[in-house]
């Protein structure tokens, strides 16, 4: 087996990875780097070419020697795993975008007309033939994101998973607990390689569960005050947060209002799914004259809605910073309540934007609530957990700079695997044979 590190070994971003055997290969994820893509935001992206995009740290930079793609697989459905797949997809014509329901979802509406690669859906618990002695296995995973899944590749000489992203979660707002069942008995029977991501390695302890995010925002929220406005922002994308979100609206007798157009692409497309139901009175809008029309509504009984919103990290062209900067009737008053259900992206752009930010917001008036949040991603201790689980053979961490993978390892020799002997760092472009 051979294993190429294509994007996200060197940055937190554009994941992607090629898994080889024989002559034949899966495409594991195809993300884009969001923070180039600010530095670069006076430049429309979609009609840059592919290697000017890769030469900006944009996308992966794709090699031409992969052999036979079989399939192109998506854990999930966060932009750093699959926001390169409208332009890179059809580097690999013949290969099928494999995704569990809400994940193909998202991709069909990235894809929109551009489509050349057959999409299938794969459950997690299920295994699916993509090559005579290759399959691959979805098994269920806790993250920010509905629908997320480890992938296990199968070979006839082993098996290798591939944990990028995840948290383990046994509490989550929506959807089950990790499949530890399953988990454990790929550690019984005894994995050659683990592809694991490092974004949180850095932080002790355990991942509070996305209940305990519920519970914050039921603590601050609740006490909120009647006659004012209330705007809350989070991840458009994630669904179980937003959940949390309208049960308390409707605990507080708001009329939910989500705005913005990735809020209506992420929401609606999971209350199709199923995954969420949105109470009757919750109203989404995407279209820039809607969220307009709804936003002049809203300025006339502010004490009547709950605006859930994006624009949390401050970026330029998201709500809250259009409102900050007064661009709507919907003014921020004085005793007006904002709550930041996330964490600051940090990189100094996103710190930068952000304190510009919550700076209007105060000098309107504002009251801000901030903080109320919970990551996503493993700490240090559910690694050691999962990895005391998996006892893999090899560990390749990924999804992190050089100082996080090198301190994922540093985790490793604790349970006694040892640099260049069953842990690698590898860098973009590089390949390690298992
Ligand atoms: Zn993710």
């Amino acid at each position: 087996m051979e294993i190429v590190a294509v994007g996200g070994y060197e940055e937190v971003g554009r994941n992607m990875t090629v898994v080889k055997y024989g002559n034949d290969a899966i495409v594991v994820d195809m993300g884009i780097r969001l923070d180039r893509v600010l530095i670069h935001e006076d430049t429309d992206i979609s009609k840059l070419p592919p290697e000017e995009l890769a030469r900006r740290g944009i996308i992966p930079s794709v090699g031409d020697d992969y052999g036979e793609v079989k399939a192109i697989v998506l854990t999930h459905a966060h932009l750093d795993h699959l926001g390169a797949v409208p332009i890179l997809a059809e580097k690999f014509p013949l290969a099928p975008i494999i995704g569990t329901p809400y994940t193909i979802e998202l991709v069909k509406q990235e894809l929109r007309g551009k489509r050349r690669n057959p999409l299938y859906v794969l459950e997690a618990g299920e295994v699916l033939q993509v090559a005579p002695r290759l399959s691959i296995e979805f098994v269920r995973i806790t993250h920010s994101i509905p629908d997320c899944v480890v992938l296990v590749v199968h070979t006839p000489e082993g098996s290798l998973a591939y944990f990028n992203d995840f948290k383990l979660d046994d509490t989550p707002v929506i959807g089950e607990k990790p499949d530890y069942q399953r988990i454990s008995e790929l550690g019984k029977e005894g994995l050659k390689a683990l592809i694991i991501e490092t974004t949180r390695v850095a932080n002790d302890g355990r991942t509070p569960s996305e209940q305990v995010a519920r519970t914050l925002l039921e603590d601050t929220l609740l006490k909120s005050s009647p006659e004012h406005g209330l705007i809350v922002t989070t991840f458009s994308s994630h669904i179980a947060r937003i959940k949390s979100i309208l049960d308390i609206a409707e605990r507080l007798g708001r009329e939910p209002l989500l705005l913005g157009r990735s809020m209506e692409k992420y929401v609606s497309i999971a209350e199709r799914k199923g995954i969420i139901s949105l109470p009757e009175n919750a109203h989404i809008y995407g279209g820039k004259d809607a969220i307009k029309k709804a936003l002049k509504r809203a300025a006339r009984e502010r004490e009547r809605y709950m605006l859930i919103i994006t624009g949390h990290q401050g970026e330029q062209d998201a709500l809250l910073t259009r409102i900050a900067n007064k661009k709507f009737e919907y003014r921020i008053a004085p005793g007006d309540e904002v709550v930041f259900s996330a964490d600051v992206i940090p990189n100094p752009i996103n710190v930068a934007q952000r304190y510009a930010l919550e700076t209007k917001l105060k000098m309107q008036g504002a009251r801000l609530f901030k903080g109320l949040h919970v990551s996503g991603h493993a700490s240090r201790e559910d690694h050691y957990d999962l990895l005391k689980m998996l006892q893999p053979e090899k560990i390749i961490p990924t999804h992190g700079t050089l100082d996080m993978l090198a301190m994922y390892a540093e985790l490793a020799e604790t349970l006694g695997y040892a640099i260049n002997r069953e842990v690698f760092l590898l860098r973009n472009g590089q390949r390690l044979e298992v």
